[in-house]
């Protein structure tokens, strides 16, 4: 008989994983881990897509703290891992444990996704290419159609879309941050990717600008059609907007990252504005199917996988 599996294991778990997990069906051989890491979906993304494609192997959650990380690693390899997801607070620390990371997750400098092959560790970055996927598929437009403003530009998630923006030369992009110094340093590590002679109407095609001068803000809101919240405000439901309600304009596209409330302020004050607005969900559905792609080498199965996230963030 097949016994339960946890909602969560730790690293003393995997230092005794074969005992441990003796009696799990189907093994597990996939994990996210995290600090915290409970509160992750991507068992519930992930799990009923590989019983779809009938891979014997399932997936779970580790919890492992910043000093475990480098000794994690090392037993998911000797306990027969395909692969990891990496999230919050390691994405850029597992970087530097891994044996090669490919070039775009070295630009962004985090890795959220490691494939273990041949003795080999492999590291790669989902959530660029799953945001770019994930605003093809909510409204219908590719990046390098838009003028992007993208607010909390500074923190690590704001970066991955930031070099995903510059990638696919959108228009234009406008970097956005509370503390103003690090959208400069962050345009200024961009620059390059700008230069060059596309006809774009008003205004230059790279700025980084504060989020408290709202005249600033208003003048470079007219000249964007996606906006894009990369900040941490609207996880709590009392989050104001994160951009004053009376700039947003009916032209605007306006994407919150933020999934967990499935509406934000920002996303309300977008639609009243007459603008279309969206959470972060389908990013979270594509940086998990991109992952299984590199673990794989297949199709992922997104409608099994989208079907396995609405069991968790329903409607
Ligand atoms: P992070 O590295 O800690 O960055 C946080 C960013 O938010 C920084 O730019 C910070 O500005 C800004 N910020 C924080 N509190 C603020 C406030 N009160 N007012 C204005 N700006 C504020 O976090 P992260 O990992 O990038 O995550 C950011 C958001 O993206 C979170 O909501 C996270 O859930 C979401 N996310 C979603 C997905 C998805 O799949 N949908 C994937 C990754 C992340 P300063 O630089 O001034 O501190």
């Amino acid at each position: 008989m097949s016994d339960e599996v946890k909602d969560v294991y730790s690293v003393i778990d995997l230092s005794n994983w074969k005992s441990v997990t003796q009696n799990v069906s189907p093994p597990p051989r996939l994990a996210v881990i995290g600090d915290p890491v409970a509160h992750s979906a991507s068992p519930q993304l992930h799990n009923p897509a590989l019983q779809h494609c009938g891979i014997d192997a399932q997936y779970v959650r580790v919890h492992v703290q910043p000093s475990e990380l480098p000794e994690a690693i090392k037993l998911f390899q000797e306990n027969d891992f395909l692969g990891v997801n990496v999230t919050i607070p390691h994405k850029a620390e597992v970087a530097k444990l891994i044996d090669q990371v490919d070039p775009l997750a070295e630009r962004i400098g985090a890795v959220n996704t490691i494939l273990f092959e041949d003795s080999q560790t492999l590291g790669f970055n989902s959530d660029a290419p799953g945001f770019k996927q994930a605003i093809r598929d909510e409204f219908f437009v590719d990046l390098r159609d838009m003028r992007v403003m993208i607010v909390g530009a500074g923190g690590g998630a704001g970066r991955a879309v930031a070099i995903q923006c510059a990638l696919d030369h959108c228009e234009r992009l406008v970097l956005v941050n509370r503390t103003t110094e690090k959208a400069k340093q962050l345009a200024d590590e961009l620059r390059k990717d700008f230069e060059d002679d596309r006809v774009t109407g008003p205004g230059r095609r790279l700025a980084a600008i504060g989020l408290d001068d709202e005249e600033i803000l208003e003048e470079q809101l007219s000249q964007v059609d996606l906006i894009v919240n990369a900040t941490n405000l609207g996880m709590k439901r009392s989050d104001p907007s994160v951009l004053p309600p009376s700039l947003l304009q009916p032209h605007h596209l306006v994407y919150d990252m933020v999934y967990k409330p499935a509406n934000t302020r920002l996303m309300e004050s977008a639609r009243a504005a007459g603008a279309r607005a969206s959470n972060g969900l389908s990013m979270l559905l594509w940086q998990g199917a991109i992952s299984f792609e590199y673990w794989f080498n297949r199709t992922a199965p997104v409608d099994v996988m989208k079907q396995g996230l609405r069991s968790v963030f329903p409607d």
